[in-house]
């Protein structure tokens, strides 16, 4: 089976729109919100870590989002037909999502997209994590501590203040490490040592990582060096239309020296780490 199949076989599902009411909305720090929708059990269910969502964003006064806003799903639960999801309040989209009231109601899209490449066989895997990035691989963590799998977590944040460890683990053991910008040790180079010293003692079967493209390079020029190691990326790109129809998310990936561009929406966002292309340059 092609690799584009396999993507395909990993996200086939019918899409459709579903309106949900918002049965706990709240601030869990200065800059995120946490939301959880009521939906119908069969679609909670039939979500998987990595997927996400069009959310639209009901309009208010002040703010009118046209487009619909991508979020990774942060979890399901706690009861069937739970939908969570935890997010950073930027733009005029989730400034308007975040003036929603419990007891609201709002549309979204999905699932979405394709899922990790996740065996429960597995013995271990390596997490790293940062911004909301945290959010999108929050489901994987739960999922690997439900399987039994030992987890190694990376979170990386600009201060302690920002980073959100309660709600990345939720409850899940890991062997966790912060890092920061404010103490120096969030630059690629303590990483880079910090990971190399981890991946020497004791290599997972797969690596995972989202929320920053510096840590993403890092650990492709790093995977290079542990062939053993699986390694994917949850990409968050700008998109638009979410279902692989305006092309606003293609990037270039290199699939055995064949140079393609993929939409992130469609063919992701979970991608191998190996085959992103970092730069592009148009001729
Ligand atoms: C797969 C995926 C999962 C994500 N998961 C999370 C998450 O769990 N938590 C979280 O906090 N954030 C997440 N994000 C990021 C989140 O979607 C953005 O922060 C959010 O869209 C910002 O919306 P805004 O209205 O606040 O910002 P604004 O900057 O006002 O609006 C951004 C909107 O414009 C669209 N847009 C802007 N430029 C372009 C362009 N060139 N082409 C097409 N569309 C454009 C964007 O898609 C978005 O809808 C995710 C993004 C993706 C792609």
């Amino acid at each position: 089976m092609s690799k584009n199949d396999q993507c395909f076989q990993r996200n086939a599902q019918s899409v459709a729109s579903h309106r949900c009411e918002v049965a706990e909305h709240r601030w869990v720090n200065a800059r995120y919100k946490y939301l959880r929708l009521a939906a119908e059990a069969d679609l909670a269910g039939a979500t998987r870590p990595g997927q996400f969502y069009q959310l639209r964003c009901p309009g208010t006064d002040a703010l009118q989002p046209f487009l619909l806003r991508p979020m990774s799903v942060y979890g399901t639960g706690p009861e069937a037909g739970s939908i969570e999801f935890l997010y950073n309040v930027t733009g005029v989209g989730t400034r308007a999502l975040a003036a929603l009231e419990q007891g609201g109601h709002m549309e979204i899209v999905g699932p979405l997209g394709n899922t990790f490449g996740f065996e429960p066989g597995f013995r271990h895997v390596m997490v790293v994590a940062r911004g909301v990035g945290l959010a999108t691989m929050a489901p994987l963590v739960r999922q690997a501590a439900a399987a039994g799998v030992r987890i190694t977590a990376i979170l990386s944040a600009r201060r302690p203040e920002d980073l959100m460890s309660e709600q990345f683990l939720r409850g899940a053991e890991a062997g966790l490490h912060c890092v920061y910008d404010s103490d120096g040790s969030a630059s690629v180079e303590s990483v880079e040592a910090l990971l190399r010293r981890l991946l020497d003692a004791d290599a997972p079967d797969a690596l995972y990582t989202c929320g920053s493209h510096r840590l993403l390079m890092l650990l492709q020029r790093l995977l290079a060096d542990y062939p053993q190691v699986r390694g994917e990326v949850a990409m968050e790109q700008r998109m638009a239309c979410g279902m692989g129809v305006c092309l606003s998310c293609v990037r270039m990936f290199d699939r055995e020296g064949d140079k393609q561009f993929l939409r992130v929406c469609r063919e992701g966002p979970v991608f191998p780490i190996r085959e992103v292309v970092g730069e592009v340059e148009f001729g």
